[in-house]
């Protein structure tokens, strides 16, 4: 193993969730706001609206909060709008928006837009290396990610940042990259393990479930013999998830690590701990409230809309841009004695109920209804009969028990399951028991809403 120090970065891990940090972004924001005044015309305006200037911006922003406080979110609906005045033409979006011009990118990462049109993530030199290369080494480097490893580069290379700005940012670690990309197949991904053995995964929980199921089949050894001593998994929950973590972590004999475009990635606690945010002198992170967009107070178990602004970019130029996922943080040091607070995605904007005031998404739900198992099927429907996000109490959730579990003992495992939706979500819910396969298996894993309301 090449390498014994930490942290990857050891000017500025160490000094993590600190008020040193604090300074640095103070300082780092202000000569980007200043480089958006100058450079960005979208920018300016919207600063200008707000009465920010290049001569009074030292004047008014003399701290993150005040940052918070003046300039305006750029949101779904703020992209939306330019992108309509700009007659869907992306190559002058980004100019528009950019502190650099076009001929500065070297890769532009986009998403597919299967929801209307595609969003870009513009990427000069210094975004791909400076600013995900540099996060994802210190991801890789706490994990234990060396020089002399061997990475399976298996996500889409089309997948935004997860694909070719990971492959490109990540050969600063120094290691083999084998970018093989989910569009090579399964079957031929197999293949490219058999022959260069990787040491390190990296790619999709399904992906690596897949590996695991067929490798005994394919290759001939099971999924422990192909060396591969840590995952790195992203796009889909994966460590979050106990039991996933669990028949990865003893199937493949190696650890399993999340890693997100939020600039964080899991620890190697035994028990998950939420992802640290490894990010702090590149971008200024910050929780508001979903709906009124207010800022909330970053302590233990806030919750709120994640609000990115990145301070050491050129083509990225994200000025608090959300994406749409709904964190819990966790400011206190993490037991793996590790730097950096900690972040758990709870949800999604765009899935959010509000029950008597309280915000619920439907992967909490999941989270009591999977602890329940093997009682319970796993399945199971939040019945709406308005549109949401508001729901009149009591949250009505059709649930399937299992089919060994006798309904004469559902009255005591409903006491229990109440029990825990008030104790981990803050709700007491009207349970629907359903018979074992009653509920529809749908092909699309994120049906887990029975909407009763016209839309
Ligand atoms: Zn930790």
């Amino acid at each position: 193993m090449y390498g014994d120090r930490p942290y990857w970065n050891m000017d500025i891990e160490p000094f993590l969730n600190t008020p040193a940090m604090k300074d640095l972004q103070l300082e780092k924001l202000k000569i980007m706001l200043k480089r958006y005044l100058t450079h960005s015309s979208f920018h300016r305006k919207r600063m200008n609206d707000v009465g920010l200037t290049l001569d009074n911006v030292d004047a008014k922003v003399k701290s993150l909060e005040d940052f918070s406080k003046i300039v305006p979110m750029y949101t779904k609906e703020t992209f939306r709008l330019h992108s309509q005045a700009q007659g869907g033409n992306m190559v002058r979006l980004m100019e528009d928006e950019m502190p650099v011009g076009v001929e500065d990118l070297i890769l532009v990462n986009s998403t597919t837009g299967t929801t209307g049109e595609p969003t870009p993530y513009p990427l000069a030199s210094k975004d791909v290396y400076d600013l995900w290369g540099e996060t994802l080494c210190r991801v890789f480097w706490r994990g234990g990610a060396r020089r002399d490893d061997r990475i399976l580069q298996s996500f889409a290379l089309s997948m935004v940042i997860a694909g070719t700005g990971t492959l490109m940012g990540l050969t600063r670690l120094g290691a083999m990259i084998i970018p093989v990309g989910a569009e090579l197949g399964t079957e031929r991904i197999l293949s490219m393990v058999k022959y260069f053995k990787p040491t390190v995964f990296l790619g999709t929980p399904s992906l690596a479930s897949y590996l695991l199921e067929k490798s005994e089949e394919k290759l001939g050894v099971p999924a422990k013999e192909l060396g591969f001593k840590l995952l790195f998994c992203g796009g889909e929950p994966g460590a979050g998830v106990p039991e996933l973590k669990e028949t990865l972590e003893q199937g493949f004999g190696a650890r399993l690590i999340d890693f997100g475009a939020a600039l964080g990635g899991s620890c190697l606690h035994p028990e998950y701990q939420g992802m640290h945010f490894l990010g702090e002198d590149l971008c200024i992170y910050e929780l508001v409230d979903p709906e009124t967009k207010e800022p909330i107070p970053m302590e233990d178990g806030a919750r709120g809309e994640a609000v990115f602004t990145i301070i050491e970019g050129d083509g990225l130029a994200w000025l608090r841009n959300s994406i749409g996922d709904i964190h819990e943080v966790t400011m206190s040091p993490c037991p793996c004695g590790n730097t950096g607070f900690r972040y758990k995605i709870v949800g999604r904007t765009d899935d959010m109920l509000k029950v008597k005031g309280v915000m619920v998404y439907p992967t909490q739900i999941t989270g009591v209804v999977e602890s329940f198992s093997p009682r319970v099927s796993g399945q199971y429907r939040i019945v709406l009969t308005q549109k949401p996000p508001m729901v009149v109490p009591p949250l009505e959730i059709k649930i399937e028990r299992a089919p060994d579990f006798p309904p004469d003992k559902l009255p005591e495992l409903e006491k229990e399951m109440l029990h825990e939706f008030h104790s981990r979500v803050k709700i007491t819910p009207k349970i629907i028991w359903q018979e074992p396969g009653e509920l529809e298996r749908s092909t699309y894993k994120g049906q887990k809403f029975e909407k009763l309301y016209d839309q």
